[in-house]
């Protein structure tokens, strides 16, 4: 994974010669905005500087607690962008490394992805400009890395830098009144009033549509609707199963309605969330709980189709076991994910997720697809000849696909339609001196989405 550091570097240096800015040395250099921008055609209007010195507030994980903190923002990158927050939800996958009680690395500002207004940018800076809105997703989409050239952009290698062990991706971008350095988590953050982000991350937005709305296009939601709609390409008429409505899942709900799926199944112990899922566009609900052993089996006859006729096209005609391997969902979403924490609403019917994952495969007829987005920390089995021969196509649940410079402009537009519903998944506004309560909350599961508006 360490070799990944070469070709982030590669691309950063090529951008400096073509730009003419030959300062930059050889190691990730830091370069005050401004002065090299000017030889760039595609220039910001507006010069501003680095921003470097402002103070402002933002939630830190440091030492073994969480709590809002005043820091000081270092100097940015020639290719990173000084955002001011206006919009955060923080997502699920964050809450065990917040709210833990273990001494951390290092402080760092939670969460993957945000909203706001560009205030400054580095010297290199080209995709945004000073004044444009714009959301930061949890995923890059560079253009130049081998990945998005093969046309993969949600696994584009800028991405997946920031995850290589004993790799330094980041810079910090603020430091404590004590001097205390402290980073961006996945070099995003987002729980604090200003943000740095690398261009790379970072979505311009033309819209009026409202902060909280939009910054839900920066993961769960947006991730949830691509499984459906840039992933797996759900088809009018066909049956679609989510397995968990939480943000993720009712992104994924919502696809299927905007699709015009013949069926959506919503799954989840959570009560108020089967509910919700009812109303942002499933056809149906189950409770797994409920449901217990015979929950594929129920699945799988909601999706027998209105007939059992070999040449009338049934699906579930022919020896008992060609029917039960044909019926099955078109398409399968596993959004439930693993607990973190036990939740104050209705506990998963296994923590660990490991079974989920094998219900969603195994609900999914032959031919089909299923995609794995909440997944597991433990080794999950399949049933090797099945695996090899029944054709399920498993889809890579990193982001739902979401290619995020191509399809969030798509996104503001359903929503601006009326076709996305992205204001109803918000059931909780906090102030950032609530942040760490959004957290919580999202950890006992006692909201949909929790979205944290600055001032
Ligand atoms: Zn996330
Ligand atoms: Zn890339």
């Amino acid at each position: 994974m360490a070799s990944q550091q070469k070709p982030g570097r590669a691309v950063s240096r090529r951008h400096v010669l073509r730009s003419g800015a030959a300062a930059l040395g050889g190691s990730a250099a830091f370069l005050a905005g401004g002065g090299a921008a000017a030889q760039n055609a595609q220039a910001p209007a507006v010069l501003t500087g680095t921003q470097t010195g402002r103070t402002f507030r933002g939630l830190v994980r440091h030492d073994s607690t969480l709590d809002v903190q005043e820091l000081r923002l270092l100097p940015i990158d020639a290719r990173q962008v000084v955002i001011r927050s206006q919009a955060v939800a923080p997502c699920y996958t964050i809450v065990r490394g917040a709210l833990g009680t273990n001494t951390t690395r290092r402080p760092e500002v939670p969460n993957h992805c945000g909203f706001g207004v560009v205030e400054g940018v580095g010297a290199m800076v080209k995709r945004v400009q000073v004044g444009d809105r714009v959301v930061v997703a949890g995923t890059s989409q560079c253009g130049q890395c081998y990945q998005c050239l093969q046309g993969r952009p949600d696994y584009c290698q800028f991405t997946f830098f920031s995850n290589a062990p004993g790799v330094e991706a980041f810079p910090p971008f603020a430091e404590m009144r004590d001097g205390t350095r402290v980073y961006a988590q996945a070099g995003i953050g987002g729980m604090s009033e200003i943000m740095t982000a690398f261009e790379e991350y970072c979505v311009p937005i033309f819209s009026d549509l409202p902060a909280a709305e939009l910054t839900l296009l920066g993961d769960q939601l947006a991730s949830g609707f691509a499984a459906g709609h840039a992933e797996m390409h759900f088809q009018p008429g066909c049956d679609v199963v989510i397995f968990g409505a939480g943000p993720v899942g009712v992104g994924a709900i919502q696809a299927g309605r905007v699709t015009g799926a013949g069926q959506v199944i919503a799954i989840d112990p959570i009560k108020y969330r089967r509910e919700f899922a009812l109303k942002m566009g499933a056809t149906l609900a189950l409770d797994p709980v409920a449901e217990g052993d015979g929950l594929v089996e129920r699945v799988r006859e909601l999706c027998r189709g209105p007939n059992d006729r070999r040449f009338a096209g049934g699906v579930s005609w022919g020896r008992a076991g060609n029917a039960v391997m044909a019926r099955g969902a078109d398409f399968v979403v596993e959004a439930a994910g693993f607990q973190a924490f036990p939740p104050k609403a209705e506990p998963q019917p296994d923590p660990t997720n490991v079974r989920t994952v094998q219900q969603a495969w195994d609900c999914t007829r032959m031919g089909g697809h299923v995609m794995l987005m909440g997944f597991t920390l433990q080794p999950v089995s399949f049933p090797g000849p099945a695996l090899a021969l029944l054709g399920r196509t498993i889809h890579p649940g990193q982001q739902g696909g979401l290619h995020v410079m191509r399809d969030i402009p798509r996104y503001v537009k359903l929503i601006e339609k009326g076709a996305i519903d992205a204001k109803s998944m918000i059931t909780k506004r906090y102030t950032l001196a609530e942040s760490r309560q959004a957290v919580q909350d999202s950890a006992d599961r006692t909201i949909m989405t929790g979205v944290i508006e600055f001032a």
